[in-house]
């Protein structure tokens, strides 16, 4: 049968995501060392585990209320006070949702209308886009620059804001970059929402992995935000915990009570062994997600230095778990530069341009991975360099 046709246009004219081109390269090839996938490489910590398979023990799989267990709404409520210094009604403003992933799509199918515009910083997370698009959206994104740190600057976000422009999507620290805002800038931009009467969705699935001294400021907790903001957060990266599948979405009830609606009906509940483990993961797991973050603190000194010393400019991003080398002098392209490493070296990185124009002479490199394969990686990577 022919499907062209079949499938609807809003689908059928969203690219497959760049890094999965890039990984069916991978496929196959053996003892490749992959700083490809932005994922933790540590199991979710025991005692968390552990909750999970006791909620199974106790016979709790039935469905959950379309918010989630009040429980861990309720712990929820604390941790976002204690490390946001915001606080939400467990009751009527906190949604648990299948990801961050899950939380995104809700936001934006939420807010809007065919033809609004949502501005987003670019290089970014790869699913934003098509996101925006599949909501029917109109996306328009604001590049951020190496000279910058890849921070956002309240100017060129200015300069993008239209009458159109309905929601302004943040995501610091940056996946691919590991950007930080600073706290001025930061503020700008929160005062450029209120001039604008622009609803923000802040992602702060990195908040917690942070490398510099600073502490982690949401736009969600400045001034006149928090009734314009949806602060998304989940458990898949600071606990390691990407296959629970578990995030949550926090804003004022009317915001929440729109993408419930959506939730209820695409998803019903997250899994409840999940949240159980959620729970957990808030009451108890403070050490071991301090002791993940040392590490990668680590990995990321290692990784930033290797590469410097190889001749690759490579700032030390503040946050997340990416380098994002600038491989510019190279006069490769970012895709050749990935495809050749890979064929020459058995490295896989994915090629900067995956994350939107702005990531193009970049590499993306996920430090998430052993001290000992990032050892052979950057090895490795310096002989590719010396064959060029
Ligand atoms: N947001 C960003 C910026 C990410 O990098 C990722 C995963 O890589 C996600 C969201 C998806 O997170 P989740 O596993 O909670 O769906």
């Amino acid at each position: 049968m022919d499907y062209t046709g079949k499938i609807s246009r809003q689908v059928a004219g969203i690219p497959r995501s760049g890094i999965r081109d890039f990984f069916e390269l991978v496929q196959g090839r053996d003892d490749v060392i992959s700083l490809g996938v932005g994922e933790p490489d540590f199991a979710t910590p025991w005692h968390i585990r552990e909750a999970a398979i006791y909620s199974l023990e106790k016979g709790h799989t039935s469905y959950t209320s379309n918010l989630g267990l009040m429980s861990l709404r309720k712990e929820i409520n604390r941790y976002v006070n204690d490390f946001f210094h915001v606080d939400y009604d467990p009751a009527s403003e906190i949604l648990i949702t299948v990801g961050v992933s899950e939380a995104i799509d809700l936001a934006l199918r939420a807010l809007i209308d065919p033809g609004d515009e949502v501005i987003y910083h670019t290089p970014c997370y790869v699913s934003y886009l098509p996101s925006i698009r599949l909501a029917y959206g109109v996306g328009v994104d604001v590049p951020t620059a190496k000279r910058d740190d890849f921070a956002l600057k309240a100017e060129m976000l200015e300069a993008a804001i239209t009458p159109k422009t309905r929601v302004l999507m943040l995501n610091f620290p940056t996946n691919p970059t590991g950007a930080v805002m600073p706290d001025d800038e930061l503020k700008k931009i929160a005062a450029l929402c209120i001039k604008h009467d622009l609803i923000v969705i802040t992602d702060e699935i990195y908040s917690e992995l942070r490398y510099d001294e600073e502490e982690h400021l949401s736009i969600a907790s400045l001034p006149g935000m928090r009734e314009r903001t949806i602060l998304l957060h989940g458990f898949s990266k600071a606990y390691s915990m990407t296959g629970f599948r578990l995030g949550y979405a926090c804003a004022p009830a009317p915001l929440i009570e729109a993408m419930m609606k959506i939730h209820q009906y695409a998803m019903l509940c997250a899994p409840i062994t999940s949240q159980a483990a959620a729970l957990e993961a808030l009451q108890n797991g403070d050490a071991a997600m301090n002791e993940m973050r040392e590490s990668y603190h680590h990995r990321r000194d290692f990784t930033v230095k290797r590469l410097n010393e190889m001749g690759i400019d490579c700032h030390a991003p503040g946050g997340a778990f990416y380098v994002f080398p600038d491989i510019r002098p190279t006069g490769l392209s970012s895709k050749d530069f990935a495809t050749k490493l890979l064929e020459a070296e058995n490295v896989a990185a994915v090629p900067g341009d995956a994350f939107g124009s702005a990531g193009e002479g970049f590499l993306r490199c996920c430090y998430a991975t052993s001290f000992d394969e990032l050892k052979i990686a950057m090895s490795r990577m310096e002989r590719f360099l010396g064959s060029l």
